[in-house]
């Protein structure tokens, strides 16, 4: 048996060199949808917003005035994208600043409940988007857990290459394993650190010790805590080389204007997940309370980063600034009874002994299968030499389910740059059903381990110098595709194991 998973990762390992080397982009993509963008018939006006997603009278934020160049859904296909970078070459800058901020899971259709009809409105995030490129299309990998995925972002790189996936199986050791921060792969601040730019990141902990260090003023890395109030409070104190405070209690003043800063925030994902009071929120019981609160918290957040703009506007240096705001997975609903039960027994049916493991935990001898994950989907390990007709049918009496909400087979899991620890089969609940342990009658619930596009296709915006102004784009990105942009816009090499193209849709031509 251990011989038999050593020939499949083997093999996994194999296909994924095959798809690093081809260039191969995982084959998931998204319907294309031929609809205005909401945010084209927002109005501006809106005025900042507190923690609570309540609006104020002041209208600074609001006084942004939307202004396409071009109209929405014309967007990039129009030019012909000039080829603007070589590997490995360094090129003339288009920004002098670049700023990544990263709102963990930040699902694309949040920002189109808020710009919808009666909704909120993010006038700032509109603003951006009328000098910048807005992709509808842009999605995560596997798994669409939040240090795998934010490890991605700033490697450029799947689990396969950086070799962080969470949560796994190891058959050797009979155990359930759970990851920290390893990442294998160079960081983008590790790029920039070398290339002799000053950077900076704030919370950003996927760079922490990885190109941003809490010792290093060139190279800050402070942790701010709190709210994405705090963080964006703390983010302008370094643009301004106003006092911070680094993680030692000491303060800090960073020699000159960061390059590349980086800043992080999971009020959305907090809001998301809707686990208790975080952040001023409190549980919502049902998806209409769970979808307000999260367009609250989203609103909330846009005004947040109004302040962040005006400073970079204060500051005289907005126009030399490329801002990139994107996250590492959305968010799906679910709620009721579990189908986790149904699927041991399903399994029951076809002769096998399956049996679901959390961390540290092992299976008991007479296991066959030991699944892994839960909440929204299902990690298959098999301890006997499966056979293709075994394989199939397993998924064909799975597929039959009304739970039911798609699969990822082992070649599928090896083209989208999974980790061949992933394990050897993917299932994930149509939502809103779930495979949580117990049954959700009271709260609603909200995960993002699925393969469901709720989960998948994330916010990205690309906007500033560098970039072109007011594109939509819908062909797909994904967010392995950020450091190596970010990469460009500065002018330095990419990290050294990127998968992801640059953005060319996005990128002005210079
Ligand atoms: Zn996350």
């Amino acid at each position: 048996m251990r011989k038999k998973t050593s020939e499949l990762s083997i093999a996994l390992f194999m296909l994924i060199i095959g798809v690093i080397l081809t260039g191969i982009k995982p084959g998931i993509g998204f319907s294309s949808q031929g609809s205005i963008p909401a945010y084209s018939s927002y109005a501006s006006g809106h005025g900042p917003v507190n923690n609570d997603g309540v609006a104020s009278h002041s209208a600074r934020v609001g006084d942004y005035s939307v202004e396409f160049k071009e109209q929405p859904g014309e967007g990039s296909r129009k030019e012909p994208v000039k080829p603007m970078i070589r590997d490995g070459v360094k090129s003339e800058p288009c920004a002098t600043y670049v700023i990544y901020i990263n709102w963990d899971g930040f699902a694309y259709r949040y920002y189109e409940w808020a710009n919808s009809p009666g909704g909120p409105g993010t006038p700032v995030l509109n603003y951006l988007a009328s000098r910048g490129a807005l992709f509808t299309n842009a999605y995560c990998g596997f798994p669409g857990t939040t240090v795998p995925m934010q490890t991605s972002i700033v490697t450029g790189a799947w689990p396969a290459v950086h070799g962080n996936t969470h949560l796994y199986y190891d058959p050797s050791e009979n155990v359930v394993e759970q990851m920290n921060r390893e990442n294998s792969s160079e960081t983008i601040a590790e790029v920039v650190a070398e290339s002799g730019l000053p950077s900076a990141s704030v919370q950003q902990f996927a760079l922490e010790g990885r190109g941003t260090w809490p010792n290093d003023p060139r190279h800050l890395y402070v942790q701010p805590s709190g709210s994405w109030h705090e963080r964006v409070t703390e983010a302008i104190k370094i643009l301004k080389q106003a006092p911070v405070k680094a993680c030692g209690g000491q303060s800090v003043v960073v020699p000159e204007i960061p390059r590349f800063l980086a800043i992080y925030a999971d009020d959305l994902d907090a809001t998301g997940h809707n686990l208790g009071i975080n952040y001023g929120f409190s549980l919502a019981l049902n998806y209409e309370a769970w979808r307000d609160r999260l367009v609250r918290k989203l609103a909330y957040m846009d005004s947040e980063l109004g302040l962040l703009v005006d400073a970079l506007n204060d500051l005289g240096i907005l126009d030399q600034s490329a801002i990139i705001l994107t996250s590492d997975h959305g968010m799906s609903y679910f709620k009721g009874e579990t189908s986790l039960p149904d699927v041991l027994e399903t399994l029951g049916e076809l002769g096998y002994t399956a049996e679901i493991l959390s961390e540290g935990e092992e299976a008991s001898p007479c296991t066959d299968i030991v699944l892994v994950g839960g909440d929204l989907s299902l990690q298959f390990y098999f301890r006997w030499d499966i056979t293709l007709p075994e394989y199939n049918e397993i998924i064909d009496a799975l597929k039959k389910k009304p739970y039911f909400g798609g699969y990822m087979s082992l070649h599928e899991l090896a083209k989208a740059g999974a980790h061949p620890d992933l394990g050897s089969l993917f299932i994930w609940a149509k939502p809103p059903c779930h495979f949580s342990p117990g049954n959700l009658r009271l709260r609603a619930g909200g995960q993002h381990n699925s393969g469901d596009e709720s989960s998948r296709r994330v916010f990205m915006l690309l906007s500033g110098a560098g970039i072109k102004e007011g594109v939509v784009v819908d062909e797909p990105a994904a967010i392995i595709d950020v450091a190596p942009t970010i990469s460009h816009l500065l002018g330095v090499r990419k990290p050294a194991g990127s998968m992801g193209r640059v953005l060319e849709e996005a990128i002005a031509a210079h």
